[in-house]
């Protein structure tokens, strides 16, 4: 039967439940042979975790097959059912074709677990052109959500003081007869969604945040700081927004957020917490963490240790020479609060990426007079096209519910998300082409990202390296900020800097918005280079499909890293902690 944008949703259906049940078979049959009479020559697979225990990405025959004779027959796979709660959907394609895209669940001795398939007409047959299968829940240590909710406290006969739920809590947080199982660093996004996830599967995990509030990792950024994603890609997980949540978040509200984040979902987290030294001692697999909280010192012996810090690194000071002679302020981007201080002054700031135009934009508008220093070139997009091309319609008021956005997102590997950025990048540039062209006049110079692939090239890669413009980028085609093009800091003069081409610049305030180191390199200045050297560097696609670092075994036992944007870290977080629930409770397979 042939499918198409006018078929009705009952053929779509048949088509799809068609293919599955005969995937459904092949799987539980561990017969890898028949799994793959299934899929594309093209095919990519995504697993996360649900067969390989591991998040990885295989494309094509050979690579599957690879997959399916490591791991199909071990992992036992049952009971593929089609969901039709969501889907399945024709997605017609430009060429006239399309994919029909559904859901599926299935099971494992160990684990309940969820799936998406995108199948595709060739030659009359149907075959899959990507497949996620992935893990959703350890069984026996599913999590407390729906059904399996806690009663609470409850007001018997006889009830104590024990009963009362702050009692409990501030029990709970205050750690003074127990170790807590985990120990994650930071209580930005990452940390904190990593947190509930690990909580409701019923490991109890301790939150060290340095800075005196949670939030602060937003709170304590430049005043004017608003979120570039839209509300629907924003969500932590298990507690979505109110529906009046605006578009676009203000940086402190999205901070307040994150506190009643933190006690809603009752987050054991100790702010003003510096962990001072970490040892790990291999024979009994614990780590031996000293603490500085207000109420003394702390030590914590615990089997695992996230470090969810930033994932966008440590900030990146290059020692430039004459920094002692300069009479005026320094700073890095990181410790802008706000241009206020600087109305009528003169301020230069090096680096022209998101944080650069930001700040200068930022200083322009408390009144400074404003230099941007842009040593090679940059990636432009402006809000209002660039990012509606990056999420698609998947992240949209009449998108589809988060779940099932997470889970069409993470059924789309890495590799394919920027295949297809490059698209966006065109059509993001056309529509941008007078703002590009205005830029250009002024001789500022861009670029269209690593290998065309623009912002999410960028930010798979590194983070950052891009501009969504929300304004600067006018003032500087308007010169109301000033532009100093193709030449960087080279030495601090008394007054001002000195570029590599000579060129002085007189400044009262110098921003360096000079970027992040790794964050590998926060772990060497935490854990020392003995752990640093054996963790692979956070960020950047590998060959196998997976993003460097994150969510996943580190090559140090007991240490993961957590972080990055929120849409990755509401759909990433669970699987990170189903890794570690599976460690501590000893089904990991070795
Ligand atoms: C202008 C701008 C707009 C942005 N818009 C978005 C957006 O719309 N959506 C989005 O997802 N991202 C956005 N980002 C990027 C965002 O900042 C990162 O995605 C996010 O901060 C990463 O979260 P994280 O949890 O990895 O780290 P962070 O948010 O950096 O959190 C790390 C936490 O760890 C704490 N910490 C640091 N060191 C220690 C230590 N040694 N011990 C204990 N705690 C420590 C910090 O205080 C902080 O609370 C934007 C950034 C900028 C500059």
């Amino acid at each position: 039967m042939t499918v198409g944008v006018e078929s009705s949703p009952g053929q779509v259906a048949a088509a799809f439940r068609s293919w599955s049940d005969a995937f459904g078979k092949a799987m539980q049959d561990g017969d890898g042979a028949a799994v793959l009479g299934l899929l594309d020559a093209d095919c990519w697979w995504r697993d996360l975790l649900a067969l390989s225990w591991d998040l990885g990405t295989y494309h094509g025959t050979e690579r599957i097959s690879g997959l399916l004779d490591d791991h199909l027959k071990r992992a036992g796979v049952t009971d593929l059912t089609v969901v039709t709660d969501f889907g399945p959907r024709f997605v017609a394609e430009d060429d006239g074709g399309g994919t029909i895209e559904g859901f599926f669940t299935f099971q494992t001795p160990q684990a309940w677990c969820r799936g998406v398939a995108r199948i595709r007409q060739v030659d009359g047959v149907w075959r899959a052109w990507t497949v996620m299968t992935g893990m959703e829940d350890l069984k026996g240590h599913e999590r407390a959500l729906g059904a399996r909710r806690p009663t609470g406290p409850r007001h018997e006969v006889g009830a104590t003081t024990q009963r009362n739920w702050k009692d409990q809590r501030e029990a709970s947080a205050a750690y003074r007869d127990r170790d807590p199982e985990v120990v994650v660093l930071g209580a930005g996004q990452g940390g904190l969604a990593l947190a509930a996830n690990l909580r409701l599967m019923g490991v109890d995990a301790l939150v060290l945040e340095k800075s005196g509030r949670i939030g602060d990792g937003w709170r304590k950024r430049y005043h004017s700081l608003v979120l570039h994603d839209p509300v629907w890609a924003d969500h932590l997980p298990y507690l979505p927004f109110p529906q009046s949540w605006p578009i676009y978040s203000a940086k402190d509200k999205i901070a307040d957020w994150f506190e009643f984040y933190a006690q809603a979902m009752e987050l054991n987290v100790w702010c003003s917490a510096d962990m001072t030294a970490a040892a790990y001692d291999e024979a009994s697999r614990r780590w031996t963490l000293t603490v500085q909280t207000p109420q003394g010192e702390r030590t914590i012996t615990t089997r695992d240790v996230v470090l969810a810090t930033g994932a966008a690194g440590e900030p990146n000071v290059p020692d430039f020479p004459g920094r002692d002679r300069f009479e005026g302020t320094v700073y890095h981007s990181s410790r802008h609060g706000s241009g206020g201080d600087w109305s009528g002054r003169k301020a230069v700031v090096v680096g022209a990426c998101n944080s650069g135009h930001d700040i200068a934009q930022d200083l322009y508008e408390a009144g400074a007079d404003v230099t941007l220093v842009q040593r090679s070139s940059t990636h432009i997009i402006s809000q209002v096209h660039g990012i509606p091309a990056i999420f698609g319609a998947n992240f949209t008021e009449a998108g589809p519910p988060t779940e099932c956005s997470d889970l069409l997102a993470s059924a789309f590997p890495w590799p394919l998300v920027l295949e297809a950025a490059k698209q966006g990048v065109k059509d993001t540039a056309e529509k941008d082409a007078a703002l590009l062209s205005s830029l250009e006049a002024v001789g500022f110079k861009l670029n269209d990202g690593p290998d065309g692939t623009g912002l999410m090239g960028f930010a798979l890669a590194k983070g950052g390296g891009y501009y969504i413009d929300v304004g600067a980028s006018g003032l500087i085609a308007t010169g109301r900020i000033a532009l100093a093009q193709g030449s960087g800091l080279a030495e601090f003069t008394e007054s001002g800097i000195r570029l590599a081409d000579g060129r002085e610049l007189d400044a009262d305030l110098v921003v360096l918005a000079t970027g992040y180191s790794n964050m590998r390199e926060t772990a060497r200045r935490l854990f020392g280079s003995e752990v640093a050297d054996k963790l692979p560097l956070v960020l950047g696609v590998g060959a196998d499909g997976e993003i460097g670092g994150l969510y996943r075994r580190t090559g140090q036992d007991g240490f993961w890293y957590m972080g990055g944007p929120l849409a990755w870290v509401r759909i990433y977080s669970k699987h990170l902690a189903l890794q570690i629930t599976a460690d501590q409770a000893g089904i990991s397979p070795s």
